[in-house]
């Protein structure tokens, strides 16, 4: 494993960001006002209740969905005049997504799964799919790569999700509840998977509800009501 020295390079820098949604003639203000800094190498994880804004969180981050107010810098570069084909640039090549429900295509093998993000890269079938190989040997399931997603457990099925992220080689993985479909012993498995990852040096945000969860991660941003009520280091990190 190669040897990490964390940097002080801002990944994500968010200041008083807002997002409201339009719900008829009113609008819902979900983000009141969110400061956060992530630098290169961290592995964070974001807690709140249900509808406290996580998730509207991660898609501004995931640049799936656009701030009304405030600055959000990725990798350095301030994010505006988003369209959606500039935001399909920045995404394959800074960001790598981990879904609560997998999202990975039934009729296709978990090979070609994971080489999917490298076809829109335009990358050739044979050298994709061989990168795709190694990727599903990073996470334990050479021997599964000609399966289809429904010949897999739920824990595997989200292993390929894991290596279909990463075979961009992002800067940032960022997981909406990742081990939310999972039971707790797949749950260990995946989050021991993200933190190798993480040990490598990847920057890695993981939403979640469950405590257990973000306690495998190394600092905590809770979310109450649209704002950050603490933002702290774990056990996981000071034993580092
Ligand atoms: P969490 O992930 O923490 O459960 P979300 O960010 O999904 O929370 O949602 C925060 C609030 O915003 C909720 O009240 C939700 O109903 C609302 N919301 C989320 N997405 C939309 C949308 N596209 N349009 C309108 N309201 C939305
Ligand atoms: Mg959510």
């Amino acid at each position: 494993m190669n040897t990490f020295i964390l940097n002080n390079y801002c990944m994500i820098k968010i200041e008083d960001l807002h997002k409201s949604y339009p719900i008829g003639k009113d609008s819902l203000h979900v983000l009141k006002g969110i400061d956060l800094h992530i630098k290169e190498g961290e592995f964070v994880s974001i807690m709140g209740s249900s509808g406290s804004g996580k998730s509207t969180l991660l898609n501004i981050v995931g640049l799936l969905d656009i701030h009304d107010r405030g600055n959000y810098y990725l990798n350095g570069q301030l994010i505006k005049n988003l369209n959606e084909k500039k935001a399909a640039i920045l995404r394959n090549k800074f960001l790598g997504f981990v879904f609560q429900s997998f999202n990975l295509i039934a009729y296709k093998t978990a090979l070609e799964n994971v080489a999917l993000p490298l076809y829109y890269k335009g990358m050739a079938r044979k050298e994709r799919l061989k990168i795709a190989l190694d990727y599903l040997e990073k996470v334990g399931l050479k021997e599964w790569a000609n399966h289809l997603p429904s010949e897999l457990s739920g824990g595997q099925k989200q292993r390929v999700a894991i290596a279909r992220a990463l075979v961009t080689n992002p800067k940032v993985v960022l997981a909406d509840e990742p081990t939310g479909a999972l039971d707790s012993t797949t749950t260990d498995s995946v989050m021991d998977l993200l933190k190798a990852i993480n040990d490598e040096g990847m920057t890695v945000f993981v939403i979640t509800h469950e405590e257990e969860v973000a306690a495998q991660t190394k600092r905590i941003v809770r979310l109450k009501d649209g704002v950050i009520i603490s933002d702290a280091l774990t056990k996981v990190a000071k034993a580092v």
